[in-house]
């Protein structure tokens, strides 16, 4: 995902619109893989005193499972940004050496916010995923049972009388 900005750097000072949409790839939330729609991105970006202000709108959905019944869930995202890139390599400000390695940095007229796009996802994802709000779990554990139960049936159809055996092998385990 690269958001060309090379009508900023000719004429530093003025506002340019951008959209472009890309990919995230799937990633490992809590044990549970996460996979993303393409991702929209749009807003401005424009170059004020050597720095480029990146700002906007940044749109997906996240499908992952629910963490009570594991069926599919889906997370709307959708989140505002604003990002301030220096140029790569520019001297730092001395006053604070811990944020140089996390800054945002742009080099040439391609600027690339892939990284960027990730970890703003990233950090909205809730702790866990929900199919509905008030999903108990029940519902799909009941469904687990009954499926267990058709296989059950299939047994019985098989053999007319395995459901009577089973039933003794039960009482005798008791
Ligand atoms: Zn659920």
């Amino acid at each position: 995902m690269e958001l060309d900005i090379s009508e900023a750097l000719r004429r530093p000072g003025e506002t340019f619109p951008f959209r472009i949409q890309g990919f995230i790839e799937p990633q490992d939330v809590m044990g549970d893989t996460v996979t993303f729609d393409p991702v929209l991105m749009e807003g401005s970006f424009s170059l004020n005193d050597g720095k480029l202000h990146l700002k906007g709108r940044l749109a997906t959905v996240a499908h992952g499972s629910c963490a009570m019944c594991l069926e599919a869930a889906d997370y709307p995202v959708n989140l505002s940004f604003h990002e301030i890139f220096a140029r790569k390599g520019d001297a730092q400000e001395e006053d604070d050496p811990l944020e140089e390695t996390d800054r945002l940095a742009y080099d040439g007229p391609l600027l690339a916010v892939d990284q960027l796009a990730l970890t703003l996802v990233i950090l909205e994802l809730p702790m866990r995923f929900l199919c509905r709000e008030d999903c108990e779990g029940i519902e799909g554990f009941t469904q687990m049972n009954r499926e267990a139960d058709a296989d059950q049936e299939e047994l019985t159809m098989q053999h007319p009388f395995s459901a009577l055996q089973q039933l003794l092998n039960k009482d005798q385990e008791v």
